[in-house]
């Protein structure tokens, strides 16, 4: 393929792409893991990743994709046969559920539409008929990625506690961690899951465990087989700063400088920036006439938007004409929503003008691509994100 000038606009919800910053701060020599320069690096990793999870508690790195840590919340809690209780909110949750049945868990999946989140009140129904307390753990993914649909944690907690179950809850955050405000402390959430690649700004290849002290309990008893996942074995070297095998070393220095940006920012303004971008492109979706896919306001994700396109139209086809004509690439449908809907990511490292170039190649790629719609859309979100920065200029 012949050199494409300027550059490319990774905009599927993550893999998202990486500060300059960060990736000069990954180009250094990869040192001796068991030295003390490396101890420095890993306690001071461990020390400041825990800010973005908003917990006091420890936090575990695997060199490893999300799948990874999913596959570790579930193996160091619970036991062969153990009950989990799952939402379907779409595509990664049903990933999850499939992976805890291959484990020989006894996973059940309360039955979701993929345009609404985990439904509080179905959980906490489920949870009162278990009076014997078979299910283990409930398990919810924050911000499903499939869909752009972002669960509301605090409520899931709140439907847990009233039953008095319990269950441990375990959240998957890998597209909302570092987008979405997320508090593991406040929320009572027993393990987190995260990755690197999405909010966190880095490549793929380091993924996170978020543990409460009732989880660590929890693992006491825990008897499904796990080698690569043990916490334990984990959690004695990190103590120190140090890993029980191999760390991913240049990936923990773009985590160290990655941590450092994004708290810089400040966590609260990194959300805020989060919320206007993704504010400003649903206002461009509706300027198009297009529909949004994400059916419950209050659930709307400020990580990415996933837009229907019309019955007849093939979502695919037109994210393949922006690809070809504006070298910009959407995230795709998965599984039941293939050529349904395509994907917006505004997560990470991105600004208003980001944005712009994003919305536009959109609204020029629907009409290269003969899709029905009403022009406007860029000129929406630009009056928007205008407004709001004059709005923040008269407070100043
Ligand atoms: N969970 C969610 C919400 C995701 O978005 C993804 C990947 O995009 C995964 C889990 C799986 O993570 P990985 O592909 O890093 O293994």
């Amino acid at each position: 393929m012949s050199y494409r000038s300027g550059r490319h606009f990774l905009q599927i919800p993550g893999p998202t792409n990486v500060p300059d910053a960060v990736l000069r701060a990954m180009d250094l020599p990869t040192i001796d893991h068991r030295g003390p320069t490396f101890a420095e690096l890993g306690e001071r990793v461990l020390d400041k990743v825990r800010v973005v999870f908003k917990t006091e508690q420890p936090v575990i790195i695997y060199p490893a994709s999300g799948t990874g840590a999913w596959e570790a919340a579930l193996v160091n809690t619970l036991s062969p046969g153990d009950r989990v209780l799952m939402s379907e909110t779409g595509h990664f949750a049903a990933l999850w559920y499939q992976l805890a049945k291959r484990l020989g868990l006894d996973p059940e999946l309360l039955p979701g539409d993929w345009r609404h989140g985990a439904d509080p009140e179905a959980i906490a129904r489920c949870l009162a008929e278990d009076e014997e307390h078979r299910i283990k753990a409930v398990c919810v993914v924050h911000n499903e990625t499939s869909t752009g649909v972002t669960s509301r944690i605090a409520e899931v907690r709140e439907a847990i506690d009233r039953i008095s179950h319990p269950a441990l809850l375990m959240v998957d955050t890998i597209s909302s961690l570092g987008s979405i405000d997320y508090r593991h402390d406040e929320w009572g959430v027993d393990v987190t899951i995260a990755g690197s690649q999405k909010g966190l700004m880095l490549p793929p290849g380091l993924s996170f465990n978020a543990i409460s002290q009732k989880a660590l309990v929890a693992a006491r008893e825990a008897r499904l087989p796990k080698a690569y996942w043990c916490w334990d074995d984990m959690l004695g070297p990190n103590a120190n700063g140090f890993f029980p095998y191999t760390p991913a070393t240049n990936l923990l220095y773009g985590l160290d400088k990655a941590l450092d940006l994004l708290l810089e920012e400040g966590l609260e303004n990194v959300f805020a920036r989060h919320d206007r971008h993704a504010e400003a492109t649903r206002r461009a979706v509706r300027a198009w006439g297009l529909e949004l896919l994400c059916a419950d306001e209050r659930e709307f994700s400020s990580s990415l938007t996933a837009v229907l396109v019309p019955e007849g139209e093939n979502a695919d086809r037109l994210r393949q004409v922006i690809l070809d004509n504006f070298d910009m690439s959407l995230g795709a449908g998965l599984s039941k929503l293939q050529g349904r809907v395509f994907r917006i990511g505004h997560l990470g490292d991105f600004n208003d003008l980001s944005l712009m170039g994003t919305l536009a190649g959109v609204e020029m790629g629907l009409a290269c691509a003969g899709i029905p719609h009403r022009q406007g859309g860029v000129q929406a979100a630009m009056a928007y994100l205008a407004e709001e920065a004059e709005g923040d200029q008269a407070k100043a």
